[in-house]
């Protein structure tokens, strides 16, 4: 007998029905890339516990300051689902909580069980939160306490900010800053606590960080780098609430805070696919074709571990979705890659390019610096090569040439014939290449 509310599995003859849990990026750029495709090969069922048609995550943050508006964000809406027969369900009604891998069928929060013949798990990622007393007193999350990962996040540090004045925020890594942008612009005082001595350590050179930092300084941001924090104090608020009050430092530092920011990293939301019995590690195990180890599985985005690496940005779960894509519609000629993707800071105002290798490490080859200085004018240029290929590269204030930075970077082109001007960017050495003489034979022999 079949539970209430079930789908039963595909007769002879219909198409096979594809369920996708998780209504996020990596999954609507599959669905988009699959429909482009094979737009028949299935009927789909798109299963998501946020409530709504997918929006683009990316763009939470200048939601947050300010800068857009909701409808904005939206990826598509209502009608298009309609339109490409993708039956779309969400809300915390239809998180799925088991995954029957003998049966074929998912379960969702609300008791409705539905039959897949073929399943994509793309459930993203969660907020780290890291071990800190106070945190989550009793195992629960303490009011005033949030990450920043969904629009449900935005709404409560808006409300947030109507309400009090003082933030904190825990992690200078590229959410962590863009938060404190956010909060900032609507008119909080910030406060950044950051464990490196220098932001954004993972993507930038001290030096461009330490622009960063002034310019941010000079909108009103606080910072605190080597910063450790000990404990989160809290109080009873005006409903009988338990409140986040304050961070305490191990230097003895007290920050006031309304509310608490934690951005300090992401974990692979593998829940559901480890209980299962899929193969798990931090992310759910995938080979080159996105396929789990379970031939009807298929994982894409930050929810999976490919050839020991976990993802925390768009354009690499963007490779995985097309090749994900082309495998569903049984094409299955693509190989997914992973390529570094260029790291961008979304603070208005604020021009930032990061790329590969940051700093000359002290390595049997360490690459060579090249470097370009405007102190006045608020811009740097590091790049760095190695036996005369680029193989990473810092851009602060002006950062137009960062794609074909990337560029050279991705083809490993040797640049010698270019080294000299190569600082100044491509326009410059275009030109050089238009002015200089061509090379005679004998030069060239
Ligand atoms: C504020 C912010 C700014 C960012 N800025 C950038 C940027 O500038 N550049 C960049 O490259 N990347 C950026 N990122 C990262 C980028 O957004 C992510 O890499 C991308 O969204 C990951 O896509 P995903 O589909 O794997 O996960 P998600 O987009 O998180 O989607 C996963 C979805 O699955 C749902 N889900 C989870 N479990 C279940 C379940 N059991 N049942 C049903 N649904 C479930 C979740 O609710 C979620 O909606 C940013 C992220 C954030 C949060």
């Amino acid at each position: 007998m079949q539970a209430p509310g079930s789908r039963s599995p595909a007769r002879q003859g219909e198409r096979p029905r594809l369920v996708v849990i998780g209504n996020g990026m990596a999954a609507t750029r599959t669905l988009d890339e699959l429909l482009a495709i094979a737009p028949d090969h299935y009927r789909i069922t798109l299963l998501g516990r946020e409530p709504g048609p997918a929006y683009n995550r990316i763009l939470l943050s200048p939601l947050l300051a300010g800068e857009i508006e909701l409808e904005q964000i939206r990826l598509h809406d209502r009608d298009w689902y309609h339109q490409q027969g993708i039956e779309l369900l969400t809300g915390t009604g239809y998180q799925v909580t088991r995954i029957d891998r003998h049966r074929c069928r998912v379960q969702c929060a609300n008791g409705q069980q539905i039959h897949y013949d073929r399943l994509l798990i793309a459930t993203g990622s969660l907020p780290a939160l890291p071990e800190l007393e106070g945190l989550s007193p009793g195992g629960n999350p303490l009011k005033g306490v949030l990450g920043f990962r969904d629009l449900a996040d935005v709404e409560q540090m808006t409300q947030a900010a109507r309400a009090g004045n003082e933030a904190v925020v825990i992690g200078g890594g590229l959410l962590g800053l863009e938060a404190a942008h956010g909060l900032n612009c609507l008119g909080m005082r910030v406060t950044l606590v950051h464990r490196a001595p220098y932001l954004l350590n993972r993507q930038l050179d001290p030096e461009a960080a330490a622009l960063l930092q002034r310019e941010l300084e000079s909108r009103g941001i606080r910072f605190v780098l080597a910063g450790r924090s000990r404990a989160v104090r809290h109080h009873t608020d005006a409903d009988g609430a338990d409140k986040v009050a304050a961070l305490e430092l191990e230097d003895g530092q007290r920050l006031a805070a309304d509310l608490l920011v934690v951005t300090t990293g992401i974990r692979p939301n593998i829940e559901l696919a480890a209980a299962c019995g899929l193969a798990c590690r931090q992310g759910v195990l995938v080979n080159d074709c996105l396929q789990t180890y379970d031939p009807r599985i298929y994982a894409v985005g930050e929810c999976v571990e490919h050839r020991g690496l976990t993802f925390g940005l768009v354009e690499p779960l963007f490779q995985q979705a097309r090749v994900c894509a082309n495998q569903l519609a049984g094409i299955g000629t693509g190989r997914y890659r992973f390529t570094p993707p260029p790291t961008r800071l979304k603070v208005s105002g604020i021009q930032l390019f990061s790329l590969g290798e940051l700093e000359p490490a002290a390595t049997d080859s360490p690459p060579q610096a090249l470097v370009y200085r405007d102190p006045a004018g608020g811009i740097y240029r590091k790049l760095l090569l190695r036996d005369n290929r680029l193989v990473g590269a810092v851009l602060y204030g002006e950062v137009a040439d960062g794609p074909w930075y990337f560029e050279l970077m991705r083809t490993g082109q040797d640049l010698s014939a270019l080294r000299a001007q190569l600082i100044f960017g491509q326009a410059c050495c275009e030109r050089l290449q238009r002015t200089r003489p061509p090379v005679t034979a004998e030069e060239a022999a």
